[in-house]
């Protein structure tokens, strides 16, 4: 049996300087994927058949999680993201929420998630300390659901958004993943949704991972940004920039002139943010994932079960931030074919 993360080694203090990879980025953001096993199958990131899931004992434990976020601290990062797979799938969603919060020096902590399990989870979650939710909706229509996210029904999600509201997160952060005749039409009522509301809207790109059916509708479906914003714009009029640009943020975001919500745009493809990333990733086996969109990674949960502890496992992300590829390479064709996105967390 391990012993409890407190008693493995005493914290060290948080770092007063955050990591730098060899490209001069900062590294101080930390995705952690919790499963690979989703309560949805949307076409372009789960197939319905021949699927493998790491078993549960491959999985990291609340407390190994607990291990990696506070030597995570100790190197500068604070910042932190729990994602999947779909999160709420794990049993211990709320406890591992409880844990990270609770260490002295996570600043920010969010999670990324299909809303169905909120109405049961919003509210300990919002008592356990997660600050933040994005939730994932591709559409407002109920048929086009059924086709893109399939498992899925429009009700089930609106409850999860509601309850999700109710339980105090604000402002809601919508995502919606573009895919050519699917849902590309449906863009314009997802920002009449936002704007209505104070809702952040974020439309993301198709990126191809992995192999077979859901790689191959990532990159014949593909819609750039530029045809998303023009479609919007030609319901609503001009979108105007919403804040200073952060190199950071991943999402380029607007606003109308008389509109309450925010429209982003996540652009990987068309416009890659490779320059300005700040983001680790953990995988649910316990890899740190060194960039989305590449096969390389660093093993921690050997160090961790082999005994090692907070220092240890700093060390191995310090090695792994150094290792960090400068970007994305698929103007050439090439992705991770290892993993595909349920394997890694978006
Ligand atoms: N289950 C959660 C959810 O649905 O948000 C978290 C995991 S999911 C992998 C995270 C995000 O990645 C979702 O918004 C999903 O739509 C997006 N995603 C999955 N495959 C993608 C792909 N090939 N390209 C772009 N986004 C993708």
């Amino acid at each position: 049996m391990r012993p409890p993360v407190n008693q493995t080694t005493t914290a060290p203090s948080p770092a007063r300087s955050a990591l730098k990879d060899r490209f001069g980025r900062t590294i101080n953001y930390l995705r952690i994927s919790l499963t690979d096993h989703c309560n949805l199958r949307c076409v372009y990131c789960m197939p319905l058949k021949g699927l493998t899931f790491a078993p549960s004992a491959e999985l990291l434990q609340a407390d190994e999680i607990e291990t990696v976020v506070r030597a995570a601290v100790s190197v500068g990062f604070h910042k932190f993201r729990l994602t999947g797979g779909e999160p709420t799938l794990r049993a211990d969603i709320v406890d591992i929420t409880r844990r990270i919060s609770a260490v002295e020096g996570v600043l920010d902590l969010a999670m990324t998630t299909n809303a169905i399990l909120l109405p049961r989870l919003a509210r300990p979650l919002k008592e356990a300390g997660m600050r933040r939710l994005n939730i994932h909706v591709d559409t407002l229509d109920p048929e086009r659901v059924k086709r893109l996210m399939r498992f899925s029904s429009m009700d089930e999600i609106e409850a999860g958004i509601q309850a999700a509201e109710d339980a105090g997160f604000a402002p809601i952060k919508l995502n919606c993943v573009v895919t050519r005749d699917f849902n590309e039409l449906d863009v314009v009522e997802l920002v009449r949704r936002a704007v209505d509301r104070d809702w952040h809207v974020r439309f993301i790109e198709l990126m191809p991972l992995g192999h077979g059916e859901p790689s191959r509708v990532a990159l014949s479906n593909y819609v750039p940004t530029k045809e998303t914003r023009g479609r919007i714009e030609e319901a609503f009029g001009p979108l105007l920039p919403f804040s200073a640009a952060d190199a950071a943020d991943e999402s380029r975001n607007f606003r109308f002139e008389h509109g309450r919500g925010v429209v982003g745009f996540i652009s990987p493809v068309s416009e890659p943010y490779c320059g300005g990333c700040n983001r680790m990733r953990l995988t649910a086996d316990g890899r740190f994932h060194l960039c989305l969109l590449n096969d390389d990674e660093m093993d921690v949960k050997k160090a961790i079960r082999g005994g090692g502890g907070i220092e240890a496992v700093a060390a191995i992300l310090g090695r792994a931030v150094s290792a960090k590829p400068t970007g994305h390479r698929l103007n050439e064709g090439l992705s991770t074919e290892e993993r595909s996105m349920f394997q890694i967390g978006g």
